[in-house]
Parts: structure tokens; C-alpha cells; sequence
């Protein structure tokens, strides 16, 4: 085929980036960096995610987890659930993996300048607001109070643990707890929903981005507005079984919504009507 007719990288076309480098971060996920064919890296806003794919075995949508105001690799954060993902975070550095996007509705930072910013996270959910944490840290003095609360299954499923030190340093108020742990856990033992009641921060003028399990979210949401905070000042992104990322399979839908489209970042006052409806 002349180069000419060979289709170009595009919202379907995707495009051949190269395992650069690869960081286990717990026993099932990974953190990868990944080049770009070109000069060229992958402008994002914090929240979006691209269709990646091993070869032969399957596109799925992974939130990028890298840093929005820094030029460079594209980063993902993979957990091992599958097929696709398993074969993702096998890939080793010089490994090309094929990647279409970035696609969806960021986290709206901006819009949020002079909140009290809560950013509430649950398991594998800390990967897609990194890039948030990282934008809100960059501009730190727009912004009230940053909280980070963060919950895991046990200490050893904790991600980004070192960095959790740097993000304090640079004006986080960082708040962990685990689920269950052994003796040795020093911090807070239960679920997420309980950190909001020990945070200090001002609720008719904070604001919430919040990812992790479905479940988890609707218990934090339901905690911060029993605490006063607004449902159209809080934020999460929804996961739903995703094929195109582009809005033409459905398969993503979510009521009237595509989350490929529409999210996966949403207001929660947008959502919540959805989400009574059970199995949608
Ligand atoms: C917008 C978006 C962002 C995401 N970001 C990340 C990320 O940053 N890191 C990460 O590790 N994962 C992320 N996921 C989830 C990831 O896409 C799924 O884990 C993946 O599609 C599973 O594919 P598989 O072939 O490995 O496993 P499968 O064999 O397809 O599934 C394994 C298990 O995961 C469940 N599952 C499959 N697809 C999804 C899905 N899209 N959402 C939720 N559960 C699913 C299945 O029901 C099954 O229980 C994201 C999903 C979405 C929609």
C-alpha cells in the first residue's frame, strides 16, 4: 500500500506507542510510559482516557494517569482484571501498544478555582484523579483547603505511596485508610465515607471529585451531603463496558448519556436520577 493511502492516527485510527518504561505499583497493577510514534506527546486534560490496546487481545478504555502540564510519555495506571488489561501490563519496555484518544469530559479544575477541593478516592480510582491532584498542587493558591481522601482494601493495595509524601509537602491535606490491615498499619482502618467526617474543610463552598467502585461513591456522595456539600458541586467518574469511546456503539450508555461522550467525568446532580434506576 503507498504511504499515502495508509489511514492516519485519529479518533479511529489508533496509534503505535512504545513501552518506554514500567513501574509495578501493587501484585496487579502497573504504571506504564509510553512514547509517542512522533515529536509529538498526547495533550490531555485530567479525567480523560484513551482506547489502548495489546496486540490480539482486546481495546479498553484506561484513564491516563500522567501529569497534564508536562510534555513527555503518556502514562497509564493498568490493573490486571483481564484479558486486555492483563496483556497491557505484561507489555514489556520497547513493546508497542496501539492507543486512540484521549477521549471524555475532564475533571473541571477550573472551574472549581476558589473551593475548598475534597478529592476522594477509592482502590484503582486514585489513578485517574492523579492528573487532577497534579493540576490542582500546580496552581495551589486558587484554591481554599485540597484534600486527598484515599481508601484501599489493605496497606499493599495502597498506589503512589511516596508520592503521597511529596503531594503533603506541597499543600495536600492527605487522609489514607484501608479496610482491613495487620498490626503494623499505624493509620486509619474502614472505609472511605468515614474520612469525610474528620476532614476539615468549609462544605458550602467545597466542591468533590470522586472515583472508585460504584458503591463507594454513592456512600461518599450520600456522606457529603449529609455534611452540607452541595450534589452540583460534586463530580465522579463513572465506569461502564466501553467498545468505540467515540459515541457510535452505545455500548457505554448511561440513561439519556454515553459516559465515553458525556462523562466519564460527571456532575453528580446530572447523574444521581440514573443511578436510582437499578441494573442501568
Ligand atoms: C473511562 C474508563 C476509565 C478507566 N480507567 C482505568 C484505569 O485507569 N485503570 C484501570 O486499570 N482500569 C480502568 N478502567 C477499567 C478497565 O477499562 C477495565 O478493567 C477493562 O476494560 C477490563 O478489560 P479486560 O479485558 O482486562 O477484562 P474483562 O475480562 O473484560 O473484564 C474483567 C472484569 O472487569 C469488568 N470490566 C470490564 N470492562 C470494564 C469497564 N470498562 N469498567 C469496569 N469494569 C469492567 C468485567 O465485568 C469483569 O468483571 C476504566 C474504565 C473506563 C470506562
Amino acid at each position: 500500500m503507498p504511504a499515502s493511502a495508509e489511514a492516519q492516527p485519529g479518533p479511529m485510527v489508533p496509534a503505535p506507542f512504545a513501552v518506554a518504561s514500567k513501574r509495578q505499583e501493587t501484585a496487579d497493577t502497573w504504571t506504564l510510559e509510553l512514547s509517542p510514534p512522533g515529536e509529538q506527546g498526547m495533550n490531555f486534560a485530567p479525567g480523560q482516557f484513551t482506547m489502548i490496546s495489546a496486540f490480539g487481545a482486546g481495546e479498553v478504555p484506561i484513564s491516563i494517569s500522567g501529569d497534564p502540564g508536562r510534555a513527555g510519555p503518556l502514562v497509564h495506571t493498568v490493573r490486571a482484571v483481564g484479558l486486555a488489561t492483563a496483556a497491557i501490563c505484561r507489555a514489556a519496555p520497547g513493546e508497542v501498544l496501539e492507543v486512540r484518544g484521549p477521549f471524555g469530559r475532564p475533571w473541571p479544575v477550573s472551574e472549581v478555582e476558589g473551593s475548598d477541593v475534597l478529592v476522594i478516592a477509592g482502590g484503582i480510582g486514585l489513578a485517574p484523579l492523579r492528573p487532577a491532584i497534579l493540576a490542582l498542587l500546580a496552581r495551589r493558591e486558587r484554591y481554599g483547603r485540597l484534600l486527598l481522601l484515599y481508601g484501599g482494601r489493605s496497606p499493599d493495595q495502597l498506589l503512589f505511596t511516596e508520592e503521597l509524601e511529596r503531594w503533603r509537602s506541597e499543600g495536600l491535606e492527605v487522609a489514607v485508610s484501608v479496610d482491613s490491615a495487620g498490626p503494623e498499619w499505624l493509620g486509619h482502618v474502614g472505609v472511605v465515607p468515614r474520612l469525610i467526617a474528620r476532614a476539615s474543610f468549609d462544605p458550602a463552598r467545597a466542591a468533590a471529585f470522586v472515583c472508585g467502585p460504584e458503591v463507594m461513591m454513592r456512600f461518599t456522595v450520600g456522606t457529603l451531603r449529609q455534611a452540607g456539600v452541595d450534589a452540583g458541586n460534586v463530580y465522579g467518574s463513572m465506569e461502564r463496558n466501553m467498545q468505540c469511546g467515540i459515541a457510535h456503539c452505545g455500548h457505554c450508555q448511561l440513561g439519556p448519556t454515553l459516559v465515553c461522550r458525556d462523562g466519564p467525568v460527571y456532575r453528580w446532580s446530572e447523574l444521581e436520577r440514573w443511578l436510582r434506576i437499578r441494573e442501568l
